[in-house]
């Protein structure tokens, strides 16, 4: 639409400030007054996405709808905003290369010589602008990852330089930078944040607004100094204090007035009624809700939460809609094994195996998980948590002690788990995983059905390996229960031992699919049952 509206988010002084939790509060509040929002990144790395990296890099990877690998922040965007993102919702330097260079290769540039400007600021800026040749966003919120002053950020600054000459009025510079707390002489220092806004001066972006994360509360004279220094108006430079919550920050800009300050620049009305109750109806449960829920994670980042924030933040939906407070322990699945796996589980109301990739720490989550099985603790497994259920049932139940997946044994007899023969000659195109949304259709028997309320379910996937369907008899017959079935390709995506008071795998990802106000029903059944304890 001819006048979407753009806001960009930079970062500065320090990284992990939250520019993924301000763009996704900022775009909620806009939201709320019915306005049609989507939230963008771009990331200054030059992989093509994160499917590749690792998690201690920048933690989980999430997986939009359509099966992009995604950085993790473009889950925060959705469980604000209810609206699934794509691949357009994030893109990498590393992706603008590669376009830029296949042109090349191509002859698009008429013997030119390539170069990064204008060649790759023109491509960024057609990624930035290109959410809106097909939709019709009033506004497009993009992030600029990394902090400014980064060399590798330049470009992206540079083309924000840039869309501000041609967007005119209907671009909007948010720059979010720390205000440190000196504990020695009590108060907060703003040099850093007035360095970082000359950084970003110096590249020729003014910020129309400073968003300032802060320990404690900005006093009149601190607003007015670095109102004065940064060249930005005194209503413009925005407290955001440490919240108990990030689902609370939307409510702190707004006490701040950020919405009304952008809606005011960009000439829209700013008496329009924004509608935060259902939100604010989820905090309150929240804030209610004080009896505990006690789960436990086993995975093998137990020490990087971030790589799982999704299941951890569905796990935190799940806890307030069943009235609860969650109470998560993180355990390492490489120092669980038989003596200690009592001790570790004692006391949980539920157990959570995670998904993952790869052999370490994979005894300990089958030592979890038949704990869970033989103590009728509800447990989860998510992915390779299902897989896991499903060997360790292999191998204690069935009697096949070498049961496997191939992922972890190529040469196992008992290959319960392994790539499906239709999936082998995918991977000769180099799809080898299954990646975005699926169908399942569930057993109108199962406590799955129950949960969702419905046959048919899309949930998102991310992995090579499958159930193999010739042992399947096998399971049913000693009581692990193919429960959901991908309609077209008849694949196995969910399990269950019905036996037991809440005993599923499913092979997708649900936590990619729970938000504020919509949580997965799979999660909210899950933390019910463990609630029941
Ligand atoms: N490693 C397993 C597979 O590729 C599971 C992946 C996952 O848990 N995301 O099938």
């Amino acid at each position: 639409m001819a006048d979407t509206k753009y806001i960009f988010v930079t970062g500065g002084v320090v990284s992990s400030l939250g520019k993924g939790i301000l763009s996704s509060s900022l775009g909620k509040l806009l939201q709320s007054r019915g306005y049609k929002v989507t939230i963008q990144k771009f990331d200054p790395y030059i992989n093509i996405d994160p499917g590749t990296l690792n998690p201690y890099e920048h933690g989980e990877c999430y997986v939009c709808s359509d099966g992009h690998e995604a950085d993790l922040d473009l889950g925060h965007y959705e469980r604000f905003l209810n609206v699934p993102t794509t691949r357009a919702n994030n893109v990498t330097t590393g992706r603008i290369y590669q376009s830029v260079i296949q042109k090349e290769r191509h002859g698009d540039y008429l013997g030119k010589t390539v170069q990064i400007i204008p060649h790759i600021t023109d491509e960024i800026k057609r990624n930035m602008r290109s959410l809106s040749v097909k939709n019709d966003f009033d506004f497009i919120i993009t992030e600029i990852g990394g902090t400014v002053g980064d060399i590798e950020s330049l470009p992206f600054i540079e083309s924000v330089r840039q869309l501000r000459w041609e967007l005119g009025g209907r671009c909007f510079c948010i720059h979010l930078a720390y205000v440190p707390y000196l504990n020695a002489t009590k108060e907060l220092k703003t040099k850093p944040v007035q360095h970082s806004v000359k950084a970003l001066q110096e590249l020729g972006v003014q910020p129309d607004a400073l968003v300032l994360r802060t320990e404690h509360s900005l006093t009149p004279d601190i607003r007015r100094k670095v109102a004065l220094f940064c060249n930005v108006a005194e209503e413009a430079v925005v407290e955001c204090m440490d919240a108990s919550t990030i689902y609370e920050v939307p409510l702190l800009i707004q006490k701040e007035k950020l919405d009304t300050l952008i809606l005011e620049r960009f000439g829209l009305p700013t008496d329009t009624p924004s509608d935060m109750g259902p939100w604010i109806d989820f905090l309150e449960k929240r804030k209610k809700a004080t009896k505990p829920v006690k789960i436990a994670l086993v995975g093998k980042y137990a020490e990087l939460p971030d790589a799982y924030k999704s299941i951890i933040e569905s796990l935190n939906h799940a806890a307030v809609y069943n009235n609860r407070k969650l109470e998560l322990e993180l355990i390492h699945s490489q120092t669980l094994n038989e003596s200690n796996v009592a001790e570790k589980l004692n006391g949980m109301d539920g157990l959570v195996v995670a998904p993952g990739f790869g052999n370490r720490g994979i005894e300990g989550k089958f030592v979890a998980l038949k704990y869970g099985r033989e103590h009728n603790l509800p447990t989860f497994g998510i992915c390779l948590g299902m897989q896991c259920m499903v060997i360790e049932f292999a191998r204690n139940v069935l009697g096949f002690v070498d049961a496997n997946s191939t992922e972890m044994d190529p040469n196992t007899p008992h290959n319960v788990i392994d790539i499906m023969e239709d999936q082998k000659s995918i991977s000769d195109y180099g799809g080898t995983m299954r990646l975005g949304n699926y169908s399942c259709k569930l057993d109108k028997q199962s406590k799955a059905f129950k949960a969702y309320g419905r046959e048919l379910i899309q949930e998102r996937h991310r992995h090579r390996f499958e159930f193999n369907d010739s042992f399947k008899a096998l399971y049913e017959e000693a009581g692990m229960h193919c429960i959901g079935i991908n309609p077209d390709t008849k694949l196995v995506e969910m399990v269950e031992v019905p036996a037991l008071t809440w005993y599923i795998g499913c092979q997708f990802h649900p936590e990619y699919n729970s938000t504020v106000l919509n949580p997965n029903p799979l999660f909210v059944d899950f933390v019910k049952a463990c609630s029941l304890a």
